[in-house]
């Protein structure tokens, strides 16, 4: 089969299919517009129109240039190289969010629109373009590269949510085929899930569906209806239940629902004036002083903790700050910037509407599923887990220690700021404020931290978590759980963790280090418990 394309450059259609020989036409921009890009609704082609579309649609200029040349029929002069390094760059992104310009060096997006990236400074702040001509900097986590086989740019693709989290969005949707497709627990393997609930009836049901693929590479639900690309399947669904419990009706993603935390409120900008900041309440009181819900600029809803007087060793701090803001991900409380002008020095986070997961489990006693359970320490998993590709190790990971948005997704906070702890009964082991109860025995006795004492504390966190809040090891003396523990014993089967849970903390306990599972082997296994149910 004669496989050449041929491009001239005139906006998008199908101009010719003839035996095999596809002609495409192309603009001179021949990435979508906004208009055009019904990848976020439906798809109202017919199967080999999208399949030519979406070719010419995720084709950049150079590569378009490529095929030009490989053509027999008109053969055109190579690219000068300096225009084929400057189309490298060019990569069209397109908005999930809206984003305000929190600085004259930013670029205002919005949802939906799209612009290219000129420069990737570092990995979360991009400097881009809109279609009007303005540049500026951008959140990468903002955007998404625009092409039809990025998932992330359609409306009914759900991003980092496991089973759990996928099936409270589709119950709060509580809609007749309300539908999503997440990343299964298998890598790479994604599931559709689907929501259903027949007229009349009280009680919703959700399906999971394994996307599959056959010998050829085509994708499935429904072993008879095969597709080349996943959209293709969605929208094949989003007709014909054609096996499914319902027909696909109602797309439901994160996507745009809740803003995403920003690395810091700038490209290398750790430092916030003062001048910036309003404090609004307090929110609470921890090791280092005050905590206030504020804004910055009177735009971004901030936790501001302000630090006592000598309780914190603070130019150590504010040196390490620089490197804990590169630290970001959706499972982390992100740390936006300090404040050094004046005294107390202030810590600007992300704030976080439900507070501490602590006493949200203890508010919501005898209110959570074991299901919510799960989630939530699949939630803590999964930040850690980016810890550990980091090689950044918590050193006081605890319930008391994690946040919860209004989304109820917990975060972890506090990340190695044990290290700069000016307190005697914090720092020593032998302290009435040392962690006893979450330490492993190599920290407890030599106080050496490594990503699997971290495993050790998630262990507990998850006994926390499944005991709704419970204080580990009930009043027992530090010392008596130092005794306990070196002699074997191990914190009991909380009645809510059903057996499979029991062996993940239960592993978590492992004498040796090295005997313990890593963060990513965890989010495996929980997530496997998640999905069989
Ligand atoms: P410290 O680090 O000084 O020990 P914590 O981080 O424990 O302080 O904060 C004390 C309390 O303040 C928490 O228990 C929580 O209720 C509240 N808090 C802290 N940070 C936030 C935040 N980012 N969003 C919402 N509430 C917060």
């Amino acid at each position: 089969m004669n496989s050449s394309i041929f491009v001239v450059p005139v906006k998008y259609s199908v101009l010719h299919k003839n035996d095999g020989l596809i002609i495409l036409t192309s603009s001179i921009a021949p990435n979508l517009k906004s208009s055009d890009k019904a990848v976020r609704t439906k798809l109202s082609l017919d199967c080999d129109t999208s399949q030519q579309l979406s070719y010419a649609s995720t084709q950049k200029y150079r590569q378009n240039r490529e095929c030009v040349q490989q053509s027999k029929r008109k053969p055109l002069p190579p690219l000068p190289p300096q225009a084929s390094e400057e189309h490298k760059e060019n990569i069209t992104v397109i908005a999930l969010y809206d984003f305000f310009a929190k600085g004259p060096s930013n670029l205002a997006l919005k949802k939906s629109e799209e612009y290219i990236i000129l420069e990737k400074y570092d990995p979360h702040w991009w400097k881009a373009r809109d279609q009007n001509g303005n540049e500026g900097l951008i959140p990468s986590n903002y955007v998404t590269e625009n092409k039809r086989s990025n998932l992330e740019a359609y409306e009914w693709y759900l991003k980092n949510i496991n089973r759990n989290q996928a099936e409270e969005l589709l119950r709060q949707k509580s809609k007749e085929g309300a539908f999503t497709v997440r990343d299964s627990s298998q890598q790479g393997a994604l599931t559709l899930s689907v929501y259903s609930r027949p007229r009349g009836s009280q009680n919703g049901d959700i399906r999971h569906y394994q996307i599959k693929k056959d010998h050829s590479g085509k994708y499935y639900v429904a072993k008879e209806y095969l597709f080349s690309t996943i959209p293709e399947l969605v929208q094949y669904h989003q007709h014909n239940a054609a096996g499914l419990i319902t027909r696909l009706r109602y797309p439901v993603g994160t996507v745009g629902n809740c803003l995403p935390a920003t690395a810091g409120f700038g490209y290398e900008k750790w430092e916030i004036n003062p001048s910036e900041l309003t404090c609004m309440k307090e929110l609470g009181r921890g090791q280092f002083g005050v905590v206030q819900l504020g804004k910055w600029k009177a735009l971004v809803k901030v936790a501001i903790k302000a630090i006592n007087e000598g309780a914190m060793s603070e130019d150590d701090f504010i040196e390490e700050a620089k490197v804990m803001m590169k630290l970001s991900h959706p499972k982390l409380v992100q740390l936006y910037g300090v404040c050094i002008q004046h005294k107390p020095l202030y810590i600007v986070t992300e704030f976080m509407e439900n507070g501490c997961l602590l006493n949200y489990l203890r508010q919501r006693y005898g209110k959570l599923n074991k299901e919510m359970l799960l989630s939530m320490c699949q939630d803590v998993c999964e930040g850690m887990v980016y810890l550990e590709r980091k090689k950044f190790i918590h050193r006081d990971l605890a319930a008391r220690n994690c946040l919860v948005n209004a989304e109820h997704i917990v975060k972890i906070s506090d990340f190695g700021m044990a290290r700069y702890v000016l307190d005697d009964e914090y720092i020593s082991s032998s302290g009435a404020k040392f962690p006893i109860k979450w330490s492993s025995p190599e920290v407890f006795h030599f106080k050496k931290y490594s990503t699997k004492s971290d495993v050790w504390s998630f262990g507990v966190l998850m006994w926390e978590v499944f005991t709704e809040g419970k204080m580990p090891f009930d009043s027992k003396s530090n010392s008596e759980v130092v005794r306990e523990i070196s002699e074997g014993y191990r914190l009991y089967r909380p009645y809510l963790a059903p057996l499979p849970v029991y062996k993940v903390m239960y592993s978590c306990w492992h004498e040796k280090p090295e005997g313990r599972p890593a963060f990513a082997e965890l989010l495996q296994t929980l997530t496997d418990i998640a999905e069989t149910g």
